[in-house]
C-alpha cells in the first residue's frame, strides 16, 4: 500500500470497499503529509502520552499516532470505514478503533478503560458541522485532557483565539480560554482535503489551563452573563444585559452592579476580557 495521503491510493481503497463520502458527516480527507506532519508536531507527542483521536476516516493521521505515541484510541463514527481502517492500519498493539458518535459516548468511561483514567490528549481533523459541540463538550465535562489540537474551519480557529476589541471575539472565545490557552498550529488550505472543501482551515491547540484566568464562584452564572453581553453585538453590555432577563434585576440595579464593580455601563461586551465578566458574575451571584 502506498502513502495514505496520495488521492490515488485512497480512490483505490474507497473503490475496493464501494465506500462513499458522506458530506454530512462532514468527511474531507487529508491528502498532504506535510500538513499531518505539522498536526502530529503541533500535538507534541511522546512515548508516554495517550491520544484520544476524533474521526480517523481512512487512518492517515491515526497512522502516524501510533507512531509516536503510548496508546491511541479513535472514535468513527461510520462503520463503513472499519474494514478500511482494519485495512490501511491493521492492529498495532497500542491502538483501539471504537466505533460511536464522539458527541454520544461516555468519554469519561472510554477514558477509564483504555487510558485507565490518566491524562490525555486530542488530535482530530474534525468534521466541521459539529466542532463546537465536540469542543464544548470537552472543555466543560471535566474530562482528564491536557491538550487539543483540532484542524477546525479558519473562522472557527481565529475566533477561540481572539482578543478583546476584535471582531472575531466572542462568548465561544470567551468559554475557550476560560478553560485552555490557544495556539495557532498552521494554516490549511482547502486544496490538502478529498473532497475539498469549500473553506480553509486551521490546525490549533487548545492547552488546558491549571487555573481559569478568574476566580469565578458559579460558572452557570458566568457562562449566561457572557453569552447574554454577546446576544447582540450593536447593543452596549447594559442593553444585552437586561433584554436576555438574567433573573429578576432591572435596568437600574444592572446600572449599579455594572457600577460597583468598575465597569462602563455603556460599553459593549466584546470589550471585556474573562476578568470582568467573573467581576460581574461573582457580583451578581451575591444575589441569585
Ligand atoms: N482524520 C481523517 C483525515 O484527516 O483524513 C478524517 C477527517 S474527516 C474531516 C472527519 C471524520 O470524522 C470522518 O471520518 C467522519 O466519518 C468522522 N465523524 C463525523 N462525525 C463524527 C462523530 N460524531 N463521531 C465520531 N466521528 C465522526
Amino acid at each position: 500500500m502506498g502513502s495514505l495521503t496520495s488521492p490515488k491510493v485512497i480512490k483505490n481503497i474507497i473503490e475496493r470497499h464501494g465506500f462513499k463520502f458522506s458530506k454530512s458527516l462532514g468527511q474531507n480527507f487529508l491528502i498532504d503529509s506535510n500538513i499531518v506532519e505539522k498536526i502530529i508536531e503541533g500535538a507534541n507527542i511522546s512515548e508516554e502520552d495517550n491520544i484520544l483521536e476524533i474521526g480517523p476516516g481512512i487512518g492517515t493521521l491515526t497512522k502516524e499516532l501510533v507512531t509516536k505515541a503510548g496508546k491511541v484510541v479513535a472514535v468513527e463514527i461510520d462503520r463503513g470505514l472499519l474494514p478500511i481502517l482494519n485495512e490501511t492500519l491493521g492492529s498495532p498493539s497500542n491502538l483501539t478503533i471504537v466505533q460511536g458518535d464522539i458527541l454520544k459516548l461516555d468519554i469519561k468511561r472510554l477514558v477509564k478503560d483504555y487510558f485507565e483514567g490518566q491524562d490525555f490528549k486530542v488530535v482530530a481533523n474534525l468534521p466541521y458541522y459539529i466542532t463546537t459541540p465536540i469542543i464544548m463538550r470537552f472543555l466543560e465535562e471535566d474530562l482528564p485532557f491536557t491538550a487539543l489540537t483540532v484542524m477546525v474551519q479558519k473562522e472557527l480557529a481565529q475566533r477561540m483565539a481572539a482578543s478583546p476589541n476584535s471582531k472575531e471575539y466572542g462568548s465561544l472565545s470567551v468559554a475557550v480560554q476560560y478553560y485552555t490557552q490557544p495556539q495557532l498550529v498552521c494554516k490549511v488550505p482547502s486544496t490538502v482535503f478529498m473532497p475539498r472543501p469549500k473553506v480553509d482551515s486551521l490546525v490549533i491547540t487548545l492547552n488546558r489551563l491549571d487555573h481559569s484566568p478568574a476566580e469565578v464562584k458559579d460558572e452557570k452564572l458566568f457562562f449566561s452573563i457572557v453569552r447574554a453581553a454577546f446576544a447582540k453585538r450593536r447593543k452596549t453590555l447594559l442593553n444585552n444585559l437586561v433584554a436576555e432577563n438574567l433573573g429578576d434585576w432591572d435596568k437600574a440595579e444592572i446600572t449599579k452592579i455594572l457600577e460597583e464593580v468598575g465597569i462602563d455601563p455603556q460599553i459593549r461586551g466584546e470589550s471585556l476580557g474573562i476578568k470582568e465578566y467573573a467581576l460581574i458574575a461573582n457580583r451578581m451571584g451575591i444575589r441569585s
